[in-house]
């Protein structure tokens, strides 16, 4: 035993052992890692790992589609133009629901289910809220456990920046680049609270509607124009005690469907009931949702949808093309101020003050 004051005679009893050197606090071993923001590949390198399913890749160019960054913003844009011969052989699904509907847990599950067909699937979100919270908790990998070990899976929270516009535009071009890296599967989920609701109707096929069971008039807090953007609503939490409940709003649901004009595709939305934590009746969602596909597959809705959506994507990006660029001009910003205060102080009419401000704006886009 080494030598040590204590384990002299008087001290017997105790076996103190001398102290042995601290380890450094640094790793020794420790490389420094490239920073993220410097790895940045190009185009083609960007396409070739896209296409054949390398996931770091898409991540990486998911990240350009939402960096402030104009290179990367470029840089995304080409990226996406060149994945857009691959995109679009995927079936897209809006997932919405309330906060404590259960988004999570039935898409954990609902994923599982899906995936035992083969395919692949990404879970994208858009979150109206996160702007604000800066952080999404929407598609929250540890909110879907299973789901996100799962190795065909995919998930990717909402993009935290930028208004709802900006923040839907970069999801549907996320969607692009899942596609030609092979997600046949996308689910887009987002919360309840009806802007978000029209923003994802506006990028998928299918608009799925979670509500629960509750005092008896469900029908209250729902806002019409949402129901009217359903597909499918299906009642979540047919469970236990709650199943008579949950029968209850279906049939409440339904009778409220009638009411309504018949949809576009000449589909009839279904109302159904199942558990997503107990894994009930997830089967009959997924007939039904499959269903769909089939059947505006073979009426030719599918397409009709698309090239609609695909012609309000087009007329989004001129919209907020030109209202950045029109904001964003130094001679406008000073001016706008300006007018605001004499239209405040009614020297001149709002009107005029739209117009000084866009004469302005025009005189200068012409000389250049
Ligand atoms: P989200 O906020 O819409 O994503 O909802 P969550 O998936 O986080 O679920 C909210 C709560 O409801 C959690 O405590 C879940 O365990 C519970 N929950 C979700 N699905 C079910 C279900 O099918 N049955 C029951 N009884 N509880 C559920």
């Amino acid at each position: 035993m080494s030598h040590h004051p204590e384990n002299e005679n008087q001290y017997k009893g105790l076996a103190v052992n001398a102290g042995v050197p601290q380890p450094s606090s640094v790793n020794p071993n420790y490389k420094k890692r490239k920073r993220r923001g410097k790895s940045i590949h190009t185009v083609s390198e960007y396409v070739e790992g896209i296409r054949k399913g390398n996931v770091a890749l898409l991540s990486k160019a998911v990240t350009l589609i939402e960096s402030v960054n104009p290179k990367h913003y470029a840089l995304a844009q080409e990226v996406i133009e060149k994945c857009l011969p691959y995109a679009g052989n995927s079936y897209r699904i809006g997932i919405s629901g309330v906060p404590g509907a259960g988004k999570s847990t039935s898409i954990d599950t609902f994923g599982l289910h899906v995936l035992e067909r083969g395919g692949k699937l990404a879970v994208l979100a858009i979150d109206p809220s996160s702007e604000r919270s800066k952080g999404s908790i929407l598609g929250d990998k540890t909110r879907m456990e299973r789901l996100s070990v799962h190795p065909r899976s995919f998930i990717r929270p909402s993009p935290s920046e930028g208004s709802l516009g900006g923040v839907a535009r970069k999801t549907r071009e996320t969607i692009i680049l899942c596609e030609a890296a092979g997600y046949d599967t996308i689910f887009v989920e987002t919360v309840g609270v009806g802007q978000s609701e029209t923003a994802v109707h506006s990028m998928v096929d299918f608009f799925l509607l979670i509500q629960l069971a509750g005092t008896g008039d469900e029908l209250q807090g729902i806002k019409r124009g949402i129901m009217e953007m359903a597909d499918g609503i299906i009642i979540n939490k047919a469970d236990g005690d709650n199943i008579q409940k949950s029968e209850l709003a279906a049939t409440q649901f339904r009778n409220a469907l009638h009411l309504f004009p018949p949809s576009d595709s000449g589909w009839t939305p279904k109302v159904l009931t199942y558990s997503g934590f107990y894994n009930l009746r997830i089967k009959e969602v997924w007939d039904m949702v499959f269903a769909y596909q089939d059947f505006v597959k073979a009426n030719g809705y599918f397409d009709i949808r698309r090239n609609e959506q695909n012609m309000f994507w087009m007329y989004e990006t001129i919209n907020e093309k030109l209202r950045s660029h029109f904001y964003n001009n130094m001679e406008i910003e000073s001016l706008l101020a300006e007018q605001e205060k004499e239209v405040k102080q009614g020297k001149i009419t709002c009107f005029q003050a739209a117009n000084n401000l866009l004469d302005t704006y025009f005189s200068q886009t012409h000389h250049r």
